[in-house]
């Protein structure tokens, strides 16, 4: 996990010719080095890097991951996500099988958007109807965690066990970016929901802050792709010769501030998140900086790159092309507006003096 190491995640050979190819190549190494089970607490058989006390290396993981592959990186979040809700939210008995099944090497994933007028819901039987959409890695992760609405309007978090291909609708999934993640449609209509399933209670899974919190490790996934395409662009400007130019250097700089400027408040996000110190508001507000400064940098430097390379970027065959497309999709994420003006607001509303709204907070080893 060195910053100068590489996981080779990048897509083989054979995938890579279609890139809307599921990443199994990626998705078998990362699980033959012990990777689907390393959030696991070591009681459990993991490494425990979801403890606040390793949030600094789980945060450099995923970095790590983004950089070599933006689909990959998507997909190992959403695993860590379901079992950090798992680890969270459920009673011991079930974080024991289910820490079996990561150690087994299942695929996890968190679904939670669905269509409109399909959203999934759960009756007093147990049983389920409606879907899932956007649902990453649908017909490949084989133990999805899923809010489902109960009779009475709240939500339960549900682990359902499924086998590679069941029920997953990919014929939608014709987008920029981002191809391989096999972000899919998934109707669990008629599904019977088993013994084990629930986690948690009703409403645990919108639990402040720690459901807006979450969204620091997916900034810690998309600073990678910001990473890849910033040393894209820059191996571009060396292996051309145009390094030497004042315009190429003033737009280089720039992408080098857009990025390690992030990577700051990425890691200053992470740190306050595991600190669990401040108030939930506070928390989210500091996440949502993070999120608005990722979501701005991550389109300067493509812009930057665009303009830096020029059409050879484009092609198909320079890796610009599939990083851009990329990044650009992987950047969609709910409601950036509001991340940006409610982090705003909160700060503009409270008498905190600004140098002291986030408190250096690091745990033991998470210097950035
Ligand atoms: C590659 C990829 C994989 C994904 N995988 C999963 C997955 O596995 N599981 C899962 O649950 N989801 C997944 N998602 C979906 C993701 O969680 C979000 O639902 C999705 O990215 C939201 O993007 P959006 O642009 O539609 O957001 P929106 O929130 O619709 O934002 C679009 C624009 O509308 C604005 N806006 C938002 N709300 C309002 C409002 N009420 N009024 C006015 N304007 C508004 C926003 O600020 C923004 O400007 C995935 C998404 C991507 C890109």
């Amino acid at each position: 996990m060195s910053a100068h190491s590489s996981l080779h995640l990048a897509a083989s050979p054979i995938e890579a010719a279609s890139d809307d190819a599921f990443p199994h190549v990626a998705i078998g190494r990362l699980r033959r080095m012990g990777r689907l089970s390393a959030p696991l607490p070591t009681a459990l058989g993991g490494e425990g890097l979801c403890e606040p006390e390793r949030v600094g290396d789980l945060r450099r993981l995923l970095t790590e991951i983004g950089r070599d592959s933006l689909p990959v990186g998507r997909l190992y979040e959403g695993h860590v996500n379901a079992l950090a809700l798992v680890l969270r939210y459920a009673d011991a008995e079930t974080r024991e099988v289910l820490a079996r099944d990561a150690l087994d090497g299942h695929l996890f994933g968190v679904w939670n958007t669905e269509p409109k007028d399909n959203g999934l819901t759960l009756d007093p039987a147990g049983r389920l109807r409606g879907a899932k959409s956007f649902a990453s890695g649908a017909g490949f992760v084989t133990r999805p965690l899923v809010t489902a609405r109960m009779p009475d309007g709240r939500s339960l978090m549900l682990i359902l066990r499924l086998k590679a291909g069941e029920r997953a609708d990919l014929s939608e999934w014709r987008v920029h970016g981002m191809r391989a993640t096999a972000t899919g449609t998934v109707d669990f209509s008629g599904l019977h929901v088993g013994e084990g399933a629930v986690i948690g209670a009703p409403d645990d899974y919108f639990r402040q802050p720690f459901f807006f919190a979450g969204a620091w490790r997916f900034l810690a996934v998309q600073l990678g792709g910001m990473e890849a395409v910033v040393e894209t662009h820059r191996a571009h400007m060396r292996a051309t010769g145009r390094s030497s130019d004042p315009h190429q250097q003033a737009r280089f700089g720039r992408s080098l501030i857009a990025l390690e400027s992030c990577r700051l408040l990425v890691a200053q996000a992470a740190d306050i998140v595991a600190a669990e110190a401040l108030p939930p508001e506070r928390v989210i507000a500091g996440v949502n900086l993070a999120r608005a400064a990722v979501d701005q940098a991550g389109l300067d430097v493509l812009t930057l790159a665009q303009r830096s390379v020029g059409l050879a970027g484009f092609l198909d065959d320079h890796p610009l092309e599939a990083q851009m497309r990329d990044l650009a999709t992987y950047l969609r994420q709910p409601a950036p507006d509001f991340a940006l003006t409610g982090m705003a607001a909160h700060v503009l509303d409270c008498e905190t003096p600004l140098h002291a709204l986030w408190p250096e907070v690091r745990s033991q080893g998470c210097e950035a």
